[in-house]
């Protein structure tokens, strides 16, 4: 899809203008011409029994309420904080009920507001154990796009998370699935959620993109980059579920299956087959630029 293509594209030039623009360096980058559908605002929506979207048009934010708090999966840039706040208003949500904070992977579009949601909250911030150091340096570590200061408001995490670790509060159950490669830490969530008619298997996925930056021989800072990518693709081959979504909007067809004003319909994200090509597509653009390196 020619929007998969364009990202690491649009990534990386939002980038380089960051950098040749010192002058407007503070002391967290600043960038200058990021896609508007990243801060493009969206109406939250339920999507299936306690799970509900509560990101921007393109970058998926997710809430998990419960009688115990909220689970926030993801945020969206630094201004994504403001959005969040308004959506769980809009649901009947409290803001400060949320307790927990997760994320897909530490890159600045899924956690740039993770810091000021935690001030605002006292959430407890829960993040794989190899994305914690990336995370508590403002992305300066990242493997890739580090080594040019902090990319979004630092944030030490409260617990580190393994493979298959669970993540409880008020009768939900997160099973954490380590998925590194797009990042070191990359992690995808699998949970049950029910309705009045049925329980879910919702699998929120990390979906293995190669930005441009990786190069698959192997980067000082991840050797085994290629080895992990690998993994990862066979891993989630392998998963079942009911219903899939994903960090970014794009990579699960959001705006395809709902529309704003839709009635509450947890079907539209019941798409094994939709799955199974987009990572059919990411494992083709796994082995070309594996060969083209
Ligand atoms: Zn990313």
């Amino acid at each position: 899809m020619l929007y998969k293509r364009l990202l690491p594209a649009i990534f990386a030039a939002a980038i380089l203008i960051s950098i040749s623009h010192p002058a407007h360096a503070q002391k967290v980058m600043k960038f200058s011409n990021l896609n508007k559908e990243w801060s493009q605002d969206f109406p939250p929506f339920r999507i299936a029994g306690n799970l509900y979207y509560v990101g921007s048009y393109e970058l998926a934010a997710y809430l998990i309420a419960t009688p115990q708090g909220h689970i926030l999966i993801n945020t969206g840039l630094a201004d994504s904080d403001a959005l969040i706040r308004a959506h769980l208003n809009t649901l009947g949500f409290k803001y400060r009920d949320i307790k927990i904070l997760l994320t897909n992977q530490a890159h600045f579009d899924h956690v740039a507001a993770m810091a000021a949601i935690k001030k605002a909250t006292g959430a407890q911030m829960m993040i794989n154990e190899k994305d914690a150091g990336v995370l508590a340096d403002g992305g300066n570590s990242d493997f890739a796009l580090g080594g040019r200061g902090a990319m979004f408001a630092p944030l030490k995490a409260d617990r580190l998370l393994h493979d298959h670790d669970t993540i409880k509060l008020g009768g939900m159950e997160i099973v954490l699935l380590h998925h590194p490669g797009h990042t070191q830490g990359a992690s995808s969530f699998l949970f049950d959620v029910k309705d009045e008619q049925r329980s879910y298997r919702v699998l929120i996925a990390n979906m293995p993109s190669i930005i441009s930056e990786t190069n698959l021989a192997g980067m000082p800072g991840y050797p085994d980059v290629a080895k992990d990518y690998a993994y990862t693709l066979n891993a989630m081959k392998g998963l079942q579920f009911d219903l899939w979504l994903a960090a970014h909007a794009g990579q699960f067809d959001l705006h395809k299956k709902h529309q704003p004003g839709d009635a509450y319909n947890p079907e539209a994200f019941n798409d094994r087959a939709g799955y199974d090509t987009a990572l059919d597509e990411l494992m083709k653009s796994y082995q070309h630029k594996l060969n083209n390196n």
